[in-house]
């Protein structure tokens, strides 16, 4: 899966070690989040830094994959290229979260063994565009909404229209 790791590791020991893991995992490997993407064929680039930094066991990461998601202004699939950098510092309980520098961004550690995959898959989901859209130039439905835009204008614009035509009666 990814360089040789388990499904479920011990984050304590992988920082305690240094480990660093390069690899990829395929899109699919990830339930939740092939029912939020529409297909999931490609790979995700994962790049995860395990190490010790001011008392914090840390894992710092890089995910990179292209998703294909539905623009909800057209209805048409879209792609997305999710890029995205984290920081987390291990938390066992609250206060070793009131202690944690600003840096790092906790992650709760409850059992001896975690399950990394659901992590990085989390934090695609973060990474993910709530709502897709097309950018307006490449997107077939940005002409009609354009219009319904226009003729919006014109309404606001009415009373307006009118104080002109009053003002032009009294002269
Ligand atoms: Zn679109």
């Amino acid at each position: 899966m990814l360089s040789g790791l388990p499904k479920t590791v011990d984050l304590y020991r992988l920082a305690m070690a240094g480990e660093t893991h390069v690899g990829r995992v395929k899109q699919s490997v990830f339930k939740r989040l092939v029912s939020a993407a529409h297909g999931a064929e490609r790979w995700v680039d994962v790049s995860l830094q395990f190490g010790m930094e001011q008392g914090v066991h840390y894992l710092r990461g890089g995910l990179t994959s292209e998703f294909t998601v539905i623009c909800q202004r057209c209805m048409n699939p879209m792609e997305v290229l999710v890029d995205t950098r984290f920081l987390f510092g291990f938390v066992r309980n609250k206060e070793e979260e009131s202690r944690l520098p600003e840096q790092f961004e906790p992650l709760w550690v409850e059992q001896m063994e975690t399950d990394l995959l659901s992590v990085i898959e989390d934090e695609l989901l973060l990474a993910m565009p709530m709502v897709a859209l097309h950018p307006s130039a490449e997107c077939p439905a940005w002409k009609d909404s354009t219009v319904v835009n226009e003729q919006a204008e014109s309404d606001r614009a009415t009373p307006f229209s009118v104080l002109a035509a009053l003002t032009r009666d009294k002269h």
